[in-house]
C-alpha cells in the first residue's frame, strides 16, 4: 500500500465493514473504543466512520490533541512571556489562537507584542540568529512525537552558543495520562486505538501496560480511514476470539509501515538527554498528573525560558462555559457542550478543543453531522 487512494479504497472499506458488523454481532454487547490521537479523531469525523459502524461500537475521543490538553495557566504564561521587553515569541499557528484568560497570542500580537508563527523549532532558532539584539522564546508543545525536534534545536543552540534563544517547554508524555484516565474510572473504555505518531517514537511496547495491568487491548493504527477501520476489526477480533476474556489482551501494530515495537531509539535517547520528567504537570480535563510533562534538563538550563524569565507558573481554572475537560476525557461528546456552535466556533473558540483541526470539537464542527451518541441524547430530550 503505497498511495493514499489505497487507504481509502471503497471496496476494501466495505469488506472491512462487513467483517466489523459480523464480529460486533457475535460479540453481542457494546464496545467503547477510545482513540487517543487527535489525528484519529479528525479522520473519524472527516470520513464519517462512526456512522458506518454497528450501533454497538462507539468511538470515544481521548486526550491526544496536544493543543487541546494545554491548561489555561500555561497559555497565560505564554502571554506573559510575549509581553516581556525585547521578546520575540515564536510558536505554532494553532497555539496562537488558543484563548487565554485575557485573549490569545494573536490578540497580544494585535496589541503590539512581537508574536510570530513558525513551522518548526529550528525556524525559531533561525529567528534568534537573525535578531541577536532580541530574546527569542519558542513555545514548545506536543507529545513524544514533537519533543525530538525541540531537543535537536536545543542541542544546536547550545553547540552554536546562541545565547538569545530559549524554549518554554510544554511537552508531555503519553503513558501517564492514559494511566490517569483508566485509573480515574469515570469513562468506560473497553479498548484503545493507539496513537500512530507517538508510537513511531515510543514504540508499541510503550502501550503494553494497558493489556498487562488493565486487561485492555490496544491496536496502534495509522491515520487513513482503512487504518482506523482495520484497527476496529483487530480489536473486535481480540474480544470475539475470547482472548480478552482469557486475560490475553495484547498490543497489535496495524501501523507496521511506520511503527516498530522498540520505537525510534535515537529519538528516545535524544529526549532523555535534553529533557527531564517534571514531578507533575497540569492537563486540561485531567488535572495534575505526576511525571507527565518534560522540563528542560539542567545541562540546557541557559536555554530554558522558565528559568531565564522566572515564568510565573500561573494556575487558572477553565472558564465556567468551557467543557473541554469533559470532552477530553470522553465524558461528553463535543455537541453536548452547551456552547458548541453558538458561543464556541473555530472562529471564536471558547476552549482548546475548538482550535486545532485535531480537536474533537473543531472536527465535529467542521465536518458536521450528529454523532450517534448525540443523536440519541437529543432524541431522549425531545
Ligand atoms: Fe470546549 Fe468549545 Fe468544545 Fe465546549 S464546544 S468543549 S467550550 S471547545
Amino acid at each position: 500500500m503505497r498511495y493514499v487512494g489505497e487507504f481509502r479504497d471503497p471496496v476494501a472499506a466495505k469488506a472491512l465493514l462487513a467483517r466489523i458488523h459480523e464480529q460486533a454481532g457475535r460479540l453481542g454487547r457494546p464496545l467503547a473504543v477510545m482513540e487517543v490521537c487527535g489525528g484519529h479523531t479528525h479522520t473519524i469525523h472527516r470520513h464519517g466512520l462512526e456512522n458506518l459502524l454497528p450501533e454497538s461500537v462507539e468511538f470515544i475521543h481521548g486526550p491526544g490533541c496536544p493543543v487541546c490538553v494545554i491548561p489555561l495557566g500555561r497559555v497565560d504564561d505564554a502571554l506573559w512571556l510575549a509581553r516581556q521587553p525585547g521578546v520575540i515569541l515564536a510558536t505554532f499557528g494553532d497555539l496562537m489562537r488558543v484563548p487565554g484568560s485575557h485573549g490569545s497570542l494573536l490578540d497580544a500580537r494585535a496589541a503590539g507584542a512581537d508574536v510570530r508563527f513558525v513551522y518548526s523549532p529550528l525556524d525559531a532558532l533561525a529567528l534568534a540568529r537573525a535578531h541577536p539584539d532580541r530574546e527569542v522564546v519558542f513555545v514548545a508543545l506536543g507529545f513524544e512525537t514533537t519533543a525530538p525536534s525541540t531537543a535537536v534545536t536545543l542541542d544546536r543552540a547550545r553547540a552554536e552558543g546562541v545565547a538569545n534563544f530559549s524554549v518554554f517547554s510544554n511537552h508531555v508524555t503519553i503513558e501517564a495520562p492514559l494511566r490517569a484516565l483508566v485509573n480515574g474510572g469515570e469513562t468506560r473504555v473497553d479498548a484503545f486505538i493507539g496513537p500512530g505518531h507517538v508510537a513511531a517514537i515510543v514504540g508499541t511496547r510503550a502501550f503494553e501496560f494497558l493489556p498487562r495491568e488493565f486487561g485492555l487491548p490496544v491496536v496502534v493504527a495509522g491515520f487513513e480511514p482503512l487504518d482506523v477501520l482495520q484497527a476496529v476489526a483487530l480489536l473486535l477480533d481480540q474480544f470475539v476470539s475470547g482472548r480478552v476474556a482469557r486475560g490475553e489482551a495484547s498490543v497489535e501494530n496495524q501501523y507496521a509501515r511506520v511503527v516498530r515495537p522498540e520505537g525510534n531509539r535515537a529519538a528516545l535517547a535524544l529526549i532523555e538527554r535534553v529533557f527531564t520528567p517534571r514531578e507533575t504537570f497540569e492537563w486540561r480535563g485531567l488535572g495534575w498528573i505526576p511525571r507527565s510533562g518534560l522540563a528542560i534538563a539542567d545541562a540546557f538550563a541557559p536555554w530554558d525560558a522558565e528559568r531565564r524569565f522566572a515564568v510565573p507558573g500561573l494556575q487558572v481554572p477553565d472558564p465556567p462555559a468551557c467543557q473541554c475537560g469533559s470532552v477530553l476525557t470522553g465524558r461528553i461528546k463535543p455537541r453536548q457542550c452547551r456552547v458548541f456552535g453558538t458561543a464556541c466556533t473555530p472562529v471564536t473558540p471558547v476552549g482548546t478543543c475548538m482550535v486545532s483541526p485535531e480537536g474533537a470539537c473543531a472536527a465535529a464542527y467542521t465536518f458536521g453531522g450528529l454523532d450517534r451518541a448525540t443523536s440519541r441524547a437529543v432524541a431522549r430530550e425531545r
